[in-house]
């Protein structure tokens, strides 16, 4: 029988009654002879609720203290389904990140795992106990709470599959899989059945949430099999009786695996998170990008796309974008360099976004570049930045054509559900 470790998200521990219902199917699971080791998020809205309450307070939070109240979130969530669960006879208990203990670096809001100890949680599987873990929060050497980064609890799931080398790692969300793209902005997106580390890491690193970018790393270097799977289909869990392997949603799959002919585009990814900065007329010199752009990393900004373009009169112009709750002190930051430097203005968007087409299969057709700009120019849409690399293609464009560019990509490069196909979000 099976070792699984199964990650349910926010809006599947929304309420009671879908608390209720993740208690039933972890009980199906472990009444089939598995071992179930389950990582839970906060109720839906709840990490959020706690960020505007530390803002209600302070400009300024510490981060010490920010990950004490935000890791409050899942310590609900992991103690409501261990009662869930006794309450249906199922033996459960639950652990903080602390309790396990998930030791992480001092980084508070994006520390990074350094290492589980595991002997506890094998303990209790042993004694026929299903153990419930709290997604996203571990601790520091110093023994100071710390919090992964948004979506984190996708990498503690990861994380604690690789620790005990479980069989697989399941993510439970609202969606029934990884798609072709986010199926709310897109209602023609296809569910994909596979698909590569490599290709979720990068539709993962340019926009795609329904996985965390680290929980992709983590799961492609310990070789953890990961599948994305819906926490409301409850019409394929007959399935696992002969075959859990057979599980439905989305198997995340080294690339030797994968023999099917590779589309040439497997996915569209976007970044709504995203503001832009230009300065303009300034001294066309060495040394000029450091000295714009190091006083920004020294305020520990972190830069995307950058763009330079060197006019007629000897002067540059330099765009490039960075994340969008930085926008305000980025703007600032540049002004005064700006006038260091004697530029000639200073300028800044944040109503853009970043669209990206993802896929290996980009390696060897050329095309899709020119495909992507015509597409975008025949929905007069303006393309304000561009940036490439291997296997994807970004572009920059006004935020209120965001619908609309990833729907008519996605048609152009033929990825709209079949007819008849019946795949659609929960
Ligand atoms: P959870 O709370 O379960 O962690 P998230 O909101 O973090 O869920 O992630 C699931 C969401 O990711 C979906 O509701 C969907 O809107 C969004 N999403 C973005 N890109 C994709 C994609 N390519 N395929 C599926 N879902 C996507
Ligand atoms: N509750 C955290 C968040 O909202 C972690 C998670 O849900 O994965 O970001
Ligand atoms: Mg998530």
């Amino acid at each position: 029988m099976a070792l699984i470790v199964q990650k349910y998200g926010g809006t599947s521990m929304g309420t009671p009654e879908r608390i209720l219902n993740v208690a039933a199917r972890v009980k199906r699971w472990h009444e089939h002879g598995h071992r179930v080791v389950v990582v839970v998020s906060a109720m839906s809205g709840e990490t959020n609720r706690l960020i505007a309450l530390a803002h209600a307070v302070t400009d300024t939070p510490n981060a010490r203290e920010m990950d004490q109240m935000l890791a409050t979130g899942e310590q609900v969530t992991i103690a409501l389904l261990a009662m869930a669960l006794q309450s249906i006879g199922i033996g459960a208990k639950s652990y903080t990140g602390g309790q396990v203990a998930i030791k992480t670096d001092s980084s508070h809001m994006k520390a990074r795992i350094l290492g589980i100890e595991h002997a506890a949680i094998e303990q209790d599987l042993s004694a026929n106990r299903v153990v419930i873990v709290a997604g996203f929060q571990g601790i520091d050497d110093k023994g100071d709470v710390t919090t992964l980064g948004r979506g984190g609890s996708d990498t503690t799931g990861v994380a604690i599959a690789a620790a005990l080398k479980a069989d697989e790692c399941q993510i439970y969300t609202d969606v029934d899989g990884v798609y072709t793209t986010d199926p709310r902005v897109a209602p023609k997106a296809s569910k994909l059945d596979r698909i590569t580390f490599e290709e979720m890491l990068e539709m993962a690193s340019l926009g795609s949430k329904v996985l965390q970018i680290r929980s992709v790393e983590f799961a492609g270097k310990y070789q953890v099999p990961l599948r994305v799977l819906s926490s409301f289909d409850t019409g394929k869990d007959g399935a696992f009786d002969t075959a859990w392997q057979q599980q439905t949603g989305t198997f995340i799959t080294t690339e030797r695996e994968h023999d099917m002919e590779q589309p040439i585009i497997s996915g569209i990814a976007f970044n709504r998170d995203e503001a832009k900065l230009t300065i303009r007329g300034v001294p066309d010199q060495p040394g000029i990008a450091s000295r714009i752009l190091s006083p920004i990393g020294d305020a520990n900004i972190e830069i995307d796309m950058i763009v330079q373009n060197v006019a007629a009169d000897g002067t540059t112009d330099f765009t490039f974008t960075v994340n969008r709750s930085e926008y305000k002190k980025s703007l600032a930051l540049l002004q005064n360099i700006g006038q260091d430097i004697g530029a000639k203005d200073v300028n800044g968007k944040d109503d853009i976004v970043k669209v990206s087409l993802v896929g290996v299969g980009m390696r060897s057709h050329a095309g899709v570049a020119s495909k992507m700009f015509s597409t975008l120019a025949a929905q007069n849409i303006n393309i304000q930045m561009i940036s490439t690399s291997e296997i994807k293609i970004s572009v920059v464009i006004a935020e209120n054509y965001l619908e609309l560019a990833v729907r008519a990509l996605h048609t152009a490069f033929g990825l709209d559900r079949k007819t008849g196909e019946t795949s659609v979000p929960a």
